[in-house]
């Protein structure tokens, strides 16, 4: 059976967050919390392969690291159609960074042995796209990010076709199994959810902590992290424009040599 991991974090609704002027902060408390945009795609794609394979050809598994809070993106997931939901809570992951944030999915996705693992393209809170990219590289697995439609599946199972835009240029890949893929919302239109199938998977989310994922405290929130944020700070407001009368240009031009050309 073919396994499909999708990873999905709650974000704060970046519509609604403001910036704490004192301390530079996001006022995250104050924003309501959803599914990160991306990762509602990636769950479609994953539940349209699933499909593909005949509906019991394939599991689809939710995976999250977050505090109890971040539990009810698996509820979304759930009323989405997901097989199964794991919620990573341990206080030992708080202050992870993206590269700690991937070493504990990774151990999660050691755990459960998908075939392949969707991510977003990237979380509209940390907008890093760093997640998925760095989870191929601890699994030594191949990575595909930017996909923009649902992957092609060869009969075997083994690998599979992608497509994605990089820069303006058109890509086809082929990618072999296991694979990390990141999607862009373009991708597949997500469907809408069923109360009843969210209203199952209540009491079956899975909790998983540090000793269940078998890693030490070192390598998980800011002693597992890579990066130090050593100040957070609003730029300074650039000055206002002035907007300048066709003709002043033309005399500002002139006085600074600039000919038709733009050069001195
Ligand atoms: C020093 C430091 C300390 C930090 N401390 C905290 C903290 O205490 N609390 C906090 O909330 N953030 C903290 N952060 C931010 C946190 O590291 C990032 O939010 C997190 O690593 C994800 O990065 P991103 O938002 O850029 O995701 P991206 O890399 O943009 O996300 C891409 C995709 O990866 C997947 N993904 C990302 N995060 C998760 C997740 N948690 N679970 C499942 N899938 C996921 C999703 O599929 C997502 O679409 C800290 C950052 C730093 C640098």
């Amino acid at each position: 059976m073919l396994r499909i991991l999708v990873c999905i974090k709650q974000v704060p609704n970046t519509t609604e967050i403001s910036v704490d002027r004192e301390t530079g902060l996001l006022n995250r408390e104050r924003a309501a919390a959803v599914l990160n945009p991306f990762d509602e795609t990636a769950l479609e794609i994953a539940l349209r392969i699933k499909a593909r394979t005949g509906g019991d050809g394939a599991e689809v598994i939710a995976l999250t690291m977050g505090p109890e809070a971040a539990r009810a993106v698996l509820l979304d997931a759930a009323g989405l159609g997901v097989d199964r939901c794991v919620h990573l809570c341990d206080a030992a992951f708080r202050g992870s960074d993206t590269y700690a944030t991937a070493k504990i999915l990774a151990a999660a996705a050691k755990k459960l042995g998908p075939d392949l693992i969707i991510c977003g393209r990237q979380a509209i809170d940390g907008d890093t796209a760093q997640v998925g990219p760095s989870m191929a590289e601890q699994l030594h697995w191949p990575e595909a990010a930017y996909v923009t439609a649902l992957p092609q599946l060869h009969p075997a199972k083994t690998s599979m076709t992608l497509c994605r835009t990089l820069d303006g240029v058109e890509e086809e890949l082929r990618v072999p199994l296991p694979a990390v893929i990141t999607v862009q919302k373009s991708a597949a239109e997500p469907r809408l959810p069923s109360y009843q199938l969210r209203a199952a998977m209540t009491e079956k989310i899975e909790r998983w902590d540090l000793k269940t994922l078998g890693l030490a405290k070192e390598d998980c929130g800011l002693a597992g992290s890579k990066t130090r944020v050593s100040r957070t700070f609003t730029p300074p407001p650039r000055p206002l424009c002035t907007m300048l009368p066709e003709g002043d240009i033309l005399a500002l031009r002139a006085s600074l040599k600039i000919t038709e050309g733009g050069k001195a």
